[in-house]
C-alpha cells in the first residue's frame, strides 16, 4: 500500500524539495504552505504526472491549532493515516532582541516550534497502532549554535531538538523513529529576505553578508543545496535508517564542527 507524507511548508524551498523527493520514492504527499494559488495548483499537479502518486495540497496556516487539525482530518479522509511527519515550515525574523518585535517573537515560536508539537501529537496515535512511523522535523546549525539577532529562531531551533529527543524515546519501542536535520545555508527565499535584513542590522552590503556572514560560517564555502537536504530526509524514511532515532544531523559544510 502507498504510504503517505506530509511535509508542511512545502509550496517553496526546502519543503517543496523533500515533498518532490519523497513522492518520487512512492509517497502519497501532501504539500502546504502559501503561496499564488496558481503556482501551487501547478506544483500539486506536476507532482502526481511526474511520480504516479497522490498530491494533496493544505492551506492550512500551520500556527493555527485547528487548522492543523482540519489538515489531519482531511489527509486522513483522503489518503489514509500519516505514516511520514516532515516538520519544515519555519521563517526568519532578524532584529537586536531589544528591538525584537513581540508578534515576530510569537509567530516564530508558534510555526518553527509549537506547530511541530501539534502535527506530532496528532500523527503519534495512528503510527503507534500501526508500529510505523517517521518524523523529520527540519530544525538547523541554529538549533546547535547561535547567531546575533536571531533570537527567537536559535530559541525554536533549539527547542525543537529537545522536542525530538524527547518525542524520538516516546515513539522507540512503537516503531516510530524521529530525527532532527540541521542545515546550514541553503540559498532559499528564507535566506534571500535574510541577507536583506541582515545587511540592514548590520549595516553592511549584501555582497558582505554572504561572503563574511552566512559562507563566513560554512567551512567548505559553498552553500547547501536542497537536493541535498532533500536525499538525506528520504534516507531517514528508509529501513536503513531504522536505528537512527532521536538524533540531530548536520548537513553544513562542517560549520558546527567549528
Ligand atoms: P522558504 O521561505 O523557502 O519556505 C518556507 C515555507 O513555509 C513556504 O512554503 C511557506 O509558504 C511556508 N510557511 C510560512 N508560514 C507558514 C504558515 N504560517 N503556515 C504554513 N506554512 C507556512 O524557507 P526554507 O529556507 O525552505 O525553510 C524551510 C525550513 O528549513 C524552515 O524551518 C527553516 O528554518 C529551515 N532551515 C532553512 C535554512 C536555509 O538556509 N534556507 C537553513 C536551516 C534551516
Amino acid at each position: 500500500m502507498t504510504r503517505t507524507a506530509i511535509v508542511t511548508g512545502s509550496t517553496s524551498g526546502i519543503g517543496e524539495g523533500i515533498a518532490r523527493a519523497l513522492a518520487a520514492s512512492g509517497f502519497n504527499v501532501v504539500i502546504n504552505g502559501f503561496g499564488d494559488a496558481v503556482t501551487i495548483e501547478r506544483l500539486r499537479v506536476a507532482i502526481e504526472a511526474e511520480h504516479k502518486v497522490k498530491c494533496l495540497y493544505s492551506g492550512a496556516d500551520m500556527t493555527k491549532t485547528d487548522q492543523i487539525e482540519a489538515m489531519f482530518a482531511t489527509t486522513r479522509e483522503a489518503l489514509g493515516p500519516v505514516d511520514v511527519l516532515v516538520n519544515n515550515a519555519g521563517v526568519q525574523y532578524v532584529s537586536p532582541v531589544e528591538d525584537f518585535p513581540v508578534a515576530k517573537w510569537d509567530l516564530i515560536i508558534a510555526l518553527n516550534l509549537s506547530s511541530a508539537f501539534h502535527t506530532t501529537r496528532l500523527a503519534f496515535p495512528d503510527m503507534k497502532a500501526r508500529k510505523w512511523g517517521r518524523i523529520v522535523n527540519i530544525a538547523s546549525a541554529h538549533a546547535l549554535v547561535a547567531s546575533p539577532f536571531k533570537s527567537a529562531y536559535v530559541a525554536a531551533k533549539h527547542g525543537i531538538l529537545g522536542f525530538t529527543k524527547s518525542t524520538a524515546l516516546e515513539g522507540a519501542t512503537f516503531g516510530i523513529r524521529v530525527n532532527a536535520i540541521c542545515p546550514g545555508y541553503v540559498r532559499t527565499p528564507l535566506v534571500e529576505n535574510q541577507i536583506a535584513d541582515t545587511a540592514k542590522a548590520r549595516g553592511i552590503s549584501e555582497e558582505a553578508v554572504v561572503r563574511d556572514v552566512l559562507l563566513a560560517a560554512q567551512p567548505t564555502k559553498e552553500f547547501v543545496k536542497v537536493s541535498d537536504v532533500a536525499a538525506l530526509a528520504v534516507f531517514l524514511t528508509s529501513e536503513a535508517a531504522n536505528q537512527i532515532n532521536g538524533a540531530a544531523l548536520s548537513i553544513d559544510g562542517g560549520w558546527v564542527a567549528q
